[in-house]
């Protein structure tokens, strides 16, 4: 936290802080080999996050007072200072200082995670029963939808809640124009006669740096047919397979949407294919792809 490696109950603010404008990211460092066990970790994708959180910043007027360098050390730091040995997520935090809002906070807290991926892993297969949330994803005219701005999380939040409420497991955000946005902190991809299609950044999305992943590798890679472009809320109830994707959800299967099920085999062998090979990415497997990971 602003430079000093400090425990968890200690990093401490006034509860006066201004909060409204903070921003954040959500990186995650995976076992390399297997995202299942112990070991080596390797950071997935570090420099475009480091960049968004730029552009977050930017986005909300604040300056970062670190360079990439110096908040990557702070990440191996705090990493290091935990003695972490499986699957991390970190999610740097900077907000303006009360009275002073030309500086800012800045802190690195990072904590393990229990992944969705990998072989037969019961968390990826479980049943998720989805709904169209009632509440519209943010409108980038009205906040900035693109960037990990905490304001944009009251939506999500929001989005959640009702669902939790109705007794589902999840909530699907439609645009202020009704078409598909996004999840509430995950992207989606649906898939179609076997082509997978998801939202453009036009449709309010969080620049996701998973989804950018998966529309580099999934044609190229895997050979699976991928198009930008909006989707209807009928076209997704009609879609063979759905699943969320992002950092924190990594790929994750929806069975249903507004109870209607999906297709005719949970989880779709598309979205199986894909979750293999992006398990087999953050893991450090796949040769060509090895310069996405940063050692701890
Ligand atoms: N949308 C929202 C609102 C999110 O919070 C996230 C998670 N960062 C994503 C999409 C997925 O983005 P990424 O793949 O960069 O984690």
């Amino acid at each position: 936290m602003n430079g000093e490696i400090i425990e968890t109950e200690k990093a401490l603010v006034s509860a006066m802080e201004p909060i409204h404008l903070g921003i954040f990211e959500g990186i995650k460092a995976y076992v390399e080999n297997d995202v299942n066990s112990r070991g080596v970790l390797n950071i997935f994708r570090w420099k475009p996050h480091v960049d968004r959180l730029w552009r977050s910043a930017a986005v909300c007027g604040m300056k970062i007072p670190y360079t990439d360098e110096e908040l990557l050390e702070a990440t191996r730091k705090t990493i290091g200072a935990n003695g972490f040995d499986t699957n991390v997520y970190i999610q740097p935090r900077i907000w303006p200082r009360a009275g002073t809002p030309e500086k800012v906070h800045v802190i690195v807290p990072a904590w393990t995670f229990e992944t969705v991926l990998g072989k037969d892993n019961p968390r990826f297969s479980k049943n998720r029963r989805l709904m169209i949330s009632s509440w519209r994803r943010i409108a980038s005219d009205a906040l900035p939808a693109q960037t990990k701005a905490w304001a944009n999380y009251a939506n999500s939040a929001l989005a959640m809640r009702e669902a939790e409420r109705l007794g589902y497991d999840g909530a699907i955000f439609l645009d202020n124009r009704g078409f598909v946005s996004e999840g509430t902190g995950a992207c989606i991809m649906a898939v179609r006669n076997g082509k997978v299609i998801t939202p453009p950044v036009t449709a309010s999305i969080l620049e996701s740096i998973t989804r950018e992943t998966l529309l580099k590798t999934v044609s190229d890679d895997l050979g699976i047919p991928v198009e930008v472009g909006d989707i209807s809320r009928v076209e997704f109830y009609a879609s063979d397979e759905a699943f969320l994707c992002g950092t924190g959800w990594e790929i994750t299967p929806i069975t249903s949407i507004d109870d209607l099920p999906l297709g005719k085999e949970y989880p779709g062998t598309v979205t199986n294919r894909i979750a293999e090979y992006y398990t087999d990415v953050v893991a450090g497997k796949v040769e060509k792809h090895k310069e996405w990971l940063t050692s701890v």
